[in-house]
């Protein structure tokens, strides 16, 4: 079982705890550098990004983490996961960082200015049965993607305007705007596990 950390600074840590451990995971809480060490690839949960930009700072986090991510470390984050993820912010506060690695713009609370949470279904040919139940809280949209950047799904946009892309792939990092943890379905999760025996060997790769 390849082990994968769950970034454990705030949100919903224990809903993707879960999730990895029900598609074939040993997760592993992170919170602090020490915990990085032989984790195959790592989950930015869903939450407040703001909160846990300041808390990987405060706990010394950050820079390591960052460095991680820089030396091909995989790595899954969800709604505020992917708004850390993203190289670039739209709508953000002036000090928000984030750890960065997806050449994507992202622009937070995009879909929660209008409607603060929906749930859809969504066409996903890439996973087993072609769609995903997903639910939105406060989600962000991808507002633009780099060429390495594979979009893996849309959305509809709440007042009829163009769809918003919602899930993005880069080698080894996974995005997606919606929460699959909340929903009791691991095959996004299993997804992600089958980049992480992708990207190749890993210490925590088993
Ligand atoms: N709106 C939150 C943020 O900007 C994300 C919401 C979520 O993770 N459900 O961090």
């Amino acid at each position: 079982r390849p082990t994968i950390g769950v970034l454990a600074l705030q949100g919903d840590v224990r809903e993707h705890a879960a999730a990895l451990a029900s598609s074939g995971a040993e997760p592993r809480l992170v919170r602090r550098a020490s915990e990085l060490a032989g984790l195959a690839g790592i989950v930015i949960p869903g939450g407040e990004s703001t909160t846990i930009d300041k808390l990987s700072r405060a706990f010394e986090l950050r820079d390591p983490l960052v460095a991680a991510l820089r030396g091909g470390l995989p790595a899954y984050g969800s709604c505020a996961g992917m708004i850390l993820l993203a190289d670039r912010l739209v709508d953000a506060p002036p000090d928000q960082q984030t750890f960065g690695g997806l050449d994507i713009t992202v622009r937070r609370n995009a879909f929660g200015r209008q409607v603060d949470s929906f749930e859809t279904e969504l066409a996903t040919p890439w996973l087993p049965g072609g769609s995903f139940h997903a639910v939105f809280i406060r989600a962000p949209w991808v507002e633009s993607a780099g060429p390495a950047v594979q979009v893996l799904a849309t959305a509809p946009d709440p007042h009829g305007g163009p769809d918003h892309i919602v899930a993005v792939r880069q080698d080894g990092l996974l995005a997606t705007s919606f929460h699959p943890e909340v929903a009791g379905d691991p095959r996004l999760h299993a997804y992600f596990l089958e980049l992480v025996v992708a990207a190749g060997p890993r210490p925590g790769l088993e």
